[in-house]
């Protein structure tokens, strides 16, 4: 059961018409949760976010990924969530400007791949260069499951999660909130 709604706001990019859509749509294990799409035709602005539609506690959750199956594990990252996978050197952090999905670790795998692919690397050093080179290798492995790797989402609002068997999911201490936020904050101004 899904119900959207449309609305033409300014586009924060332009300041051209955009059009914000917002659904509710249920995720298996996770509940409610709003869809929200934005998205400019001018100047081909695009931010999608997913959040809770509830006030939820704020938890830490983590998966151990060692086999293809484990690649299943589903993912809600909101703008609001922190992503880290420690193996493969990723931390995302949170932004008004971070897309928000609901995937499965090879979705992640594969926008995290792409948001590495599309950056315009021409002027950089060949240190640079090869490092990246490396990463999108390890990336590669990690889709097929060659090695273990841990994933873990943090989110202050209760906005993210991982959702799966193997998920560990713990709460959030009050110094652990107050951090992230204050991260948050940091890196919006
Ligand atoms: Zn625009």
């Amino acid at each position: 059961m899904e119900k959207s709604v449309s609305m033409v706001i300014d586009c924060p990019q332009c300041k051209g018409k955009a059009v914000l859509t917002e659904s509710i749509i249920e995720i298996p294990l996770f509940g409610k949760s709003l869809f929200s799409n934005l998205r400019c035709n001018k100047c081909n602005f695009n931010l999608n976010d997913v959040s809770s539609d509830s006030e939820k506690e704020p938890f830490r959750f983590s998966a151990k990924i060692s086999s293809e199956k484990d690649l299943t594990v589903k993912i809600v990252k909101s703008s609001t969530s922190t992503v880290k996978i420690p193996e493969l050197g990723i931390r995302i952090e949170p932004a008004p400007a971070s897309q928000g999905y609901f995937t499965n670790i090879e979705g992640l795998l594969n926008k995290i791949d792409e948001s590495i692919s599309v950056f315009a690397f021409s002027e950089e050093e060949k240190d640079a260069k090869n490092l990246r080179k490396k990463l999108l290798q390890k990336i590669q492995e990690a889709k097929n499951a060659k090695f273990p790797f841990t994933v873990i989402v943090e989110d202050p609002f209760g906005n993210g999660a991982l959702l799966g068997k193997k998920v560990k999911k713990e709460k959030l201490s009050e110094k652990e909130v107050f951090e992230l936020k204050t991260r948050m904050n940091f890196l919006e101004h």
